[in-house]
């Protein structure tokens, strides 16, 4: 039976009623399936401690989302993104991980074990949490670009950009992400087009003198997309102008870039975040604002987001969280 009696008060200052019996106690729980946790799993698991792994929402994280992976070291012939996670999950569980289904829905932080919550129900005492619940793209919204996706419709250039060399392909956002993309596909690409909802871009002077001087980048200022156009793959885009007219153009890729949004909320009442949430860690370490929480990943990373440092800094919270444990 399930027993009620908790109250904590989430994020958005509701209080929640949740069960308060503690039906297990764990060494090290790992949150997120990530590369970073997986990594951190891999870790923990070779020193011996025992880590409990909850998948999260998207079991493998973001790259499951990818096709090829090609810039991950060890691989030369590339991998596609879920046969990697499905190669770190194996090679976490050798090593004694339990990979388990479920989501981390609340926690508690103020006791000297920390309480999580797996989808509001199961109770669990840790002596280490390790955060590596990564971040989620934010994307349009439109029904065909979900059609797209994986085939013509990305929300990383670096992940994807190599597949549209010397093609024209189109960028949107109008912040430092998307300056960057652009400016990263310009050099693969022959034309890249960034469409931007304002009239002015939001990204920092620098990145836009970067953008003005790259000569195969076209600003479509004040225009929205309305449909990603194709039959199996992107072939098009229809844009609309401040004019309320349509725009057509011929491109085969079309890199979504309007900002992430890290998977912290349940965190927020207890760790230190910057301002769009990303969790704050003392630099060169995985820790947290709190002893025994660990974060990695991009979760923390606003600025790198890649499978690789993601990978390492897994590799730093286990390692942490070791040296904390004792
Ligand atoms: P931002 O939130 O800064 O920018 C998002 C952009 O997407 C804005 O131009 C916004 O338009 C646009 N946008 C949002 N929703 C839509 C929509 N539905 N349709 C069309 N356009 C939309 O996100 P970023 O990812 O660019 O940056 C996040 C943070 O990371 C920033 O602080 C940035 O400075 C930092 N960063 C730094 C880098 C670096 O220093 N090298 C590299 C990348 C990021 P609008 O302006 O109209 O709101």
């Amino acid at each position: 039976m399930i027993q009620f009696g908790t109250l904590i008060s989430d994020s958005k200052n509701t209080e929640k009623n949740l069960p308060s019996e503690v039906k297990e106690h764990v060494h090290v729980l790992i949150l997120g399936s990530g590369p970073a946790g997986f990594t951190a799993a891999i870790y923990a698991a070779r020193a011996n401690m025992k880590p409990i792994l909850y998948q999260g929402l998207q079991a493998g994280g973001q790259l499951t989302t990818t096709t090829e992976v090609d810039n991950f070291p060890g691989y030369p012939d590339g991998v596609t993104g879920p046969e990697m996670m499905e190669q770190l999950q194996r090679q976490a569980e050798r090593f004694g991980t339990e990979v388990r289904w479920g989501m981390a829905t609340s926690v508690d932080f103020s006791g000297p074990k920390h309480k999580v919550w797996i989808d509001e129900e199961y109770l669990i005492e840790a002596d280490a949490v390790i955060i590596a619940t990564g971040a989620t793209a934010r994307y349009l919204g439109l029904e065909s670009e979900e059609k797209f996706k994986g085939s013509g419709v990305s929300a990383c250039a670096t992940c994807d950009g190599f597949f549209y060399r010397g093609q024209d392909v189109v960028v949107v956002g109008g912040g430092d992400t998307a300056a960057e993309e652009a400016t990263y596909l310009a050099g693969i690409c022959r034309k890249v087009y960034i469409v931007v909802r304002k009239n002015y871009l939001r990204a920092s002077k620098a990145m836009q003198d970067r953008v003005a001087r790259t000569a195969n980048i076209e600003v479509l200022y004040e225009h929205v997309t309305k449909e990603i156009t194709g039959s199996q793959t992107v072939e098009g885009v229809t844009l609309i102008n401040s004019k309320g007219e349509e725009v057509k153009i011929a491109v085969t890729g079309f890199f979504v870039a309007i900002g992430h949004h890290p998977n912290s909320e349940i965190f927020r009442p207890y760790l230190d975040m910057d301002e769009t949430g990303y969790i704050k860690t003392i630099p060169g370490t995985s820790k947290t604002n709190f002893p025994g929480v660990f974060a990695c990943g991009d979760v923390q990373d606003s600025s790198y987001r890649q499978a690789i440092t993601a990978a390492g800094s897994g590799c730093m919270a286990a390692l942490d969280a070791e040296r904390f444990l004792g």
